[in-house]
């Protein structure tokens, strides 16, 4: 099950902060970099492969389909371990 690894962030238009606009991870055909999909197409796949990341304090949390903390933007990507306005996906390394 793909391991999410990477994140591409992308400033909001007013500039107050910052969106998950890719998402990437590894897979067992491909070495090397982690491939980049969009959040439209990582909520499709989420219908049948479970994505899940490693937090900072290294617990495995699920990806969920969810809104913005501060903002409601949708599509958006959440973690079962984000609290309201904690979202563990940021903390991953930029791609
Ligand atoms: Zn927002």
């Amino acid at each position: 099950m793909p391991e999410v690894v990477r994140v591409r962030l992308k400033e909001t238009d007013d500039q107050s902060h910052y969106h998950v606009e890719l998402v990437g991870y590894h897979t067992d055909h491909i070495d090397g970099e982690p491939i980049m999909i969009s959040i439209e197409r990582c909520i499709n796949k989420m219908l049948y492969n479970r994505f899940w990341m490693k937090t900072l304090a290294g617990e495995e949390t699920d990806l969920a389909s969810g809104k913005c903390s501060v903002c409601g933007h949708e599509p958006y990507l959440r973690t079962a371990a984000d609290g309201e306005k904690e979202e563990h996906l940021l903390d991953l390394p930029q791609a």
